[in-house]
Parts: structure tokens; sequence; C-alpha cells
């Protein structure tokens, strides 16, 4: 990776591994101008996986899980902080259940209104009014 303000070459003087993220968190430093600069490395599960709904296939989108997870916690004076670290706490508790590329829709909202009611009751009922899980889970 390249210097953010020169576009020299920089290097890593400190790394990371994020366990809760499956992540990695590095320290860059810019070998020409000095600037220092944090990167980090997630998988992007989008592309990778499938949500499965009813009958129709989408692809998994992270930003639609913020977006009702930020809309539940909208009461919240740090709901963006929150929303964003709950969204991956979410994500790495949905990994068991992503078989075949493939995760049912049911599940995500499963693991997100049960991360939720650990959090905030508040926000879990917010987000349960939006996302009924109707009974079952769909089977494939
Ligand atoms: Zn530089």
């Amino acid at each position: 990776m390249v210097c953010i303000y020169c576009s020299n070459e920089t290097r890593v003087t400190n790394s990371r591994h994020q366990k809760r993220t499956n992540g990695v968190w590095r320290r860059r430093t810019c070998v020409v101008c000095g600037t220092t600069f944090t990167t980090r490395e997630e998988i992007d599960l989008t592309g990778s996986i499938t949500v499965k709904s009813q009958k129709q296939l989408e692809a998994f989108q992270r930003d639609k899980l913020f977006m009702s997870i930020f809309d539940s916690l909208r009461h919240r004076k740090t709901a963006l902080e929150d929303a964003t670290a709950l969204t991956d706490t979410i994500i790495s508790r949905l990994y068991p259940f992503m078989k075949d590329v493939i995760i049912d829709r049911t599940h995500i909202i499963e693991v997100t209104l049960q991360s939720l009611r650990q959090f905030d009751k508040a926000a879990a009922t917010h987000y349960e009014a939006f996302h009924p899980t109707a009974g079952k889970p769909t089977r494939r």
C-alpha cells in the first residue's frame, strides 16, 4: 500500500490480529514523508455469501445489515459506534450458519435479534417489529 499523501512506499510498523472480526489491523509508515496511518484487512462477504429469503437469493450486503441495526439503535447517542461494533459481532456469529456459501435470512434475523437483546432491549424490540421471524427457518 502506498502513502496517502505522497504515494511512495510504506512499511508496516505494527500489526495486530483482531479476534472478534478475524481481521488484521496495521500501522503503516511512509518511507519518504514519514506519515503514519492505519489500515484494516477484513473478510468481505459481499459476493461470496448469498442470502436466501423465501424463494429469492441475493448477495449478502454488510451495509444492509448495518442499516437495520443502526435504525434500531437510533435512540442511543452512540448509535453509529454501537451499530458498527454490533455488525462485526453479528457477522462473526453468522459464520457457523454459512453452509455452501448460502445463509438463510432467518438465521441473520435470529442472530441479530439475539445480539441486540444482549445489548439493548429497546433496540431488539424495534428490530423485531420490522423483522418478524414468522415461524420456522426456511429449508433448502
Ligand atoms: Zn508519504
